[in-house]
């Protein structure tokens, strides 16, 4: 048992759900109890879909379990398919079905269906939402794609978009931009927008793109050893990322790089004068390991700023994650604990932090700015704009984004300089943000007793607290816990002015 309040990533059959509702023509048999139709928002109200999504559940009660279940799937499958007519039925179980043991795969087999059937093993108790679907897309290509003539023209399939994905619609339509400019035509888009007949057809592509190793890498694995279609490693998110994708298509291709040019204008903005106060702001990075593998680098050599922490919640990509983390000099903090990731960022106090839906909350409740980079997102994130993270214009958006959340350079110069004047206090936040306005209770509470991470009280004297209070607010959470990191190392019981300084030096050194 694990004590839970929020999850990064929902069961498994979720994942099924998301590649089901992707594709077209496909329908999914779910044997799950009354009341998982909740997974129905997700689509309808979060990703706004204008359809449910293609998921007949068998919401079995509590009553059903004395008698037939098994009856119960068969019944459903076989109304699903008199009522859907789809080109492919999935069949699985979710968390509570999975204990009752009926096996989808051999009833739905029984029942002779003329069409192919999918059944889907999803570990609910060990797995999470990603594995469940990347394992459903592997298995619908394991059954489906065979070898096939390959296109006479260069073509590619572009690999791993589902439904509630973040971005997956607008990046679908970036990457296609990209691939046409450089002499490739997209062969099949899956499982975002394919139907079965095109899974059928993916060997007809010379190679793959892998636009989100989360969803796609199994899929991409299979086709590269039974199709042989090599796939892309580079997930082109952010400018560098984006060149090397495109020299990485050339290669593949049997043309030469030359210099590659990315039209985006996140180059010269943050080379601009007015991002000069972004250079070595001090970000805490989190989401899943694609996300934030390509946002570390987009941070620390594309804006400049200082990454000082970094960690994914997907335990498939612990590994890059943690080689990624070592170049930064970091230890990658891998959890699906939120607990766990917001004393992480108390302890860093960072000026940004790039993260998901719950980073934003625990920024919120720490009063520390936060964009958002990975899912789980909230329906804010699937906008109506275009705002894709892929590509030229993913790298304007990113900028955008990222950006926004900060106060300004002259108002954080005037932040500092008047910080008891009504508008520009300590207390105000980004003056185009008012939302967001750091909550100061909880980063400057003129505590004068604090339990310091070694468990001793340390008393501020009024002098140092005031003396503290001139440190600019976006610094000042990090200048108090070192101080007293530093005065409780050294057994001082009472932070004068004198301490705080010689904290200052001590870390300046
Ligand atoms: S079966 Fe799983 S997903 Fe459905 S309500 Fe129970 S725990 Fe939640």
């Amino acid at each position: 048992m694990k004590l839970s309040v929020w999850t990064y990533e929902g069961p498994p059959h979720v994942g099924a759900i998301r590649v089901a509702t992707g594709m077209k023509k496909v329908h999914l048999v779910l044997h799950a109890p009354q009341g998982d139709t909740y997974a129905d928002l997700l689509f309808t109200m979060i990703e706004r879909r204008n359809h449910r999504p293609p998921v007949t559940y068998t919401t079995f009660q509590a009553r059903d379990l004395g008698s037939d279940t098994a009856t119960l799937f068969k019944d459903a499958c076989l109304e699903a398919y008199e009522r859907f007519k789809p080109d492919l039925l999935l069949v699985g179980a979710s968390c509570t079905a999975e204990l009752i043991q009926d096996d989808p795969g051999g009833l739905a087999e029984a029942l002779g269906l003329p069409v192919p059937v999918v059944a889907l093993e999803l570990p609910s108790y060990q797995r999470k939402e990603n594995f469940g679907a990347d394992e459903t897309f592997y298995q619908i290509v394991r059954k489906l794609a065979h070898p096939v003539e390959r296109s006479s023209e260069i073509t590619c399939n572009l690999i791993g978009p589902t439904a509630l994905g973040f971005r997956h619609r607008d990046d679908i339509v970036e990457i296609t931009k990209l691939l046409n400019e450089v002499g490739v035509q997209v062969n099949v888009c899956a499982p975002m927008h394919a139907t079965p007949d095109d899974i059928t057809n993916l060997g007809r592509a010379h190679f793959n793109v892998l636009m989100y190793p989360e969803t796609g890498e199994t899929a991409c694995r299979h086709m590269e050893r039974t199709l042989g279609l090599p796939f892309t490693k580079t997930v082109p998110i952010g400018v560098s990322a984006t060149k090397e994708f495109v020299e990485e298509v050339l290669g593949i291709i049997g043309r030469s790089a030359g210099e590659s040019s990315i039209a985006s204008r996140l180059p010269w903005y943050s080379a601009s004068v007015d991002s000069t106060y972004l250079t070595g702001k001090r970000v805490f990075i989190f989401g899943d390991g694609s996300h934030v593998m390509t946002a570390a680098r987009i941070a620390k050599e594309e804006i400049g700023f200082d990454v000082v922490g970094v960690g994914c919640y997907n335990r498939e990509m612990a590994r890059p994650v943690r080689a990624m983390a070592k170049e930064f000099g970091l230890d990658a903090l891998i959890t699906e604990d939120y607990l766990e990731v917001e004393a992480a960022i108390a302890d860093l106090s960072p000026e940004l932090i790039l993260g998901t839906q719950m980073e934003r909350h625990i920024g919120k409740r720490l009063g520390i700015p936060c964009a958002v980079i990975s899912a789980p997102v909230h329906v804010q994130d699937f906008p109506a704009r275009y705002s894709p993270q892929m590509g030229a214009e993913g790298a304007n958006v990113i900028f955008d984004t990222w950006v926004h959340p900060l106060v300004m350079g002259l108002e954080e110069h005037l932040l500092t300089m008047f910080r008891e004047d009504f508008e520009f206090s300590d207390t105000a936040g980004p003056s185009h943000h008012a939302a967001h306005s750091p909550n100061q209770e909880i980063v400057d509470q003129p505590a004068s007793v604090t339990a310091s991470d070694q468990g001793a009280n340390v008393i501020w004297l009024s002098d140092a607290e005031k003396e503290l209070r001139k440190i600019p607010f976006f610094v000042r959470g990090k200048a108090r816990r070192n101080t007293e990191k530093y005065a409780t190392d050294r057994g001082v019981a009472q932070i004068s002015i004198e301490t705080l300084y010689e904290a200052k030096a001590h870390y300046a050194r």
